[in-house]
């Protein structure tokens, strides 16, 4: 069986992956008697194709979460000029950020790196490790009054002492651009209830099946990982979109078994490599939400970062793969930029 693909633009490729430019037949095709699903109905018009590339053999398409990206902030660039002339209204973004994690300091700045990129007001506050958490209240309190601000994002985790329940509820469910507020992820369990935010890393992953045309209705999606901010959220929006989902944890027995079924796999589990070639299905589409360091001799931080999947294996077997770097990352923070200036529109009734 031929299917004929068809790739996104790209602009960073990690290792081991070719960029095809328009010199290259549009017409290229992947062969693979194993690609038995028809995941990918449609294609949209590349300006140039990506795929892995393994040796001599041409493999899994990369989904590649950062041009995704890229087009959806500067899709929101010129919305935002569009609200700030005609309504004069500026999206503005809180961030409450605790204690001195280097990961979560970093996520934080590019985070705001992101907000200015596309023209969104960032407002920030860093409290010490030992803060109290009344401390935190204040601020997220403040923020819910402020009518600048239009979304609150707590960076998790937050230390052992506060109360992340408590912080959670306290953001006011018309700011929570992070989607984790009990009445937000409540709705998005509900048929016929309809969250005002869904969460960013899970939102990413599905928005970028969609840029690609993956077809999610009745396909078996594996979700790994039952987390409150991804896991769970991923499941619940692929059943959404009319998928059978099973989630695999830690406790599961024999995960491989259950991933090997699976048409569309998201993991998000935190160990690398975990899943390798064994876990899947020929032909699947693979979504790798996990940041996890390894040690790298070779690189002068000492350190890289992988996914879950073996990315290495699994380019020769699945149709489709989001690299680490450059997949889900980017598609999270686009979508919390989204999900930033939904809620000025809605707020400021500005469409
Ligand atoms: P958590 O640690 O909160 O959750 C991990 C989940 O994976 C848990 O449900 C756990 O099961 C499950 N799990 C752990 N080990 C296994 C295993 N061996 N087999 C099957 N399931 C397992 O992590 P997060 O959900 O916060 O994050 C997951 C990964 O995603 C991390 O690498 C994180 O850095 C990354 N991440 C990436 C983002 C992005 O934008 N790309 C955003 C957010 C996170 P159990 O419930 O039984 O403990």
């Amino acid at each position: 069986m031929m299917i004929q693909l068809r790739f996104l633009p790209l602009n960073k490729l990690p290792n081991g992956v070719v960029r095809f430019h328009r010199s290259v037949s549009p017409n290229f095709q992947v062969q693979n008697p194993n690609f038995a699903t028809t995941l990918i109905t449609r294609v949209s018009p590349p300006s140039h194709y990506t795929t892995a590339f393994m040796g001599t053999k041409v493999s899994a398409m990369v989904l590649d979460g950062k041009s995704v990206a890229e087009d959806i902030r500067d899709k929101l660039t010129i919305e935002i000029s569009r609200m700030k002339n005609k309504f004069s209204v500026v999206p503005g973004l809180a961030v409450i950020l605790v204690g001195e994690r280097k990961d979560s300091a970093t996520y934080v700045e590019n985070k705001k790196e992101a907000c200015e990129s596309v023209g969104i007001n960032s407002y920030e506050v860093c409290l010490r490790q030992d803060c109290r958490e009344e401390e935190i209240l204040k601020h997220i309190s403040r923020f819910n009054d402020d009518p600048s601000v239009h979304g609150i994002l707590v960076q998790l985790p937050l230390p052992s002492h506060i109360n992340d329940r408590n912080i959670l509820n306290a953001v006011c469910i018309e700011k929570d651009v992070d989607g984790f507020h009990p009445l937000n992820i409540g709705r998005l369990a509900m048929s016929g209830r309809e969250p005002l935010f869904v969460p960013c890393t899970p939102k990413g992953c599905i928005e970028l099946l969609r840029r690609y045309n993956v077809n999610i209705k009745g396909k078996n999606a594996v979700v790994i990982g039952r987390s409150n901010i991804v896991g769970m959220p991923a499941s619940l929006l692929l059943q959404r979109e009319d998928a059978a989902v099973t989630v695999v944890h830690s406790r599961t027995k024999n995960p491989e078994e259950i991933t090997r079924q699976a048409d569309i796999i998201i993991s998000a589990a935190g160990k690398p490599n975990m899943v390798t070639a064994s876990w899947i299905k020929p032909g699947a589409v693979l979504i790798d939400v996990g940041i996890n360091p390894v040690e790298d001799s070779t690189d002068p931080r000492g350190y890289r970062m992988v996914g879950d999947i073996c990315y290495e294996e699994a380019c020769k077997i699945a149709l489709a793969i989001t690299p680490v770097p450059g997949g889900v990352g980017p598609m999270t923070v686009a979508m919390l930029l989204l999900n930033t200036v939904t809620s000025a529109k809605r707020i400021h009734k500005c469409n």
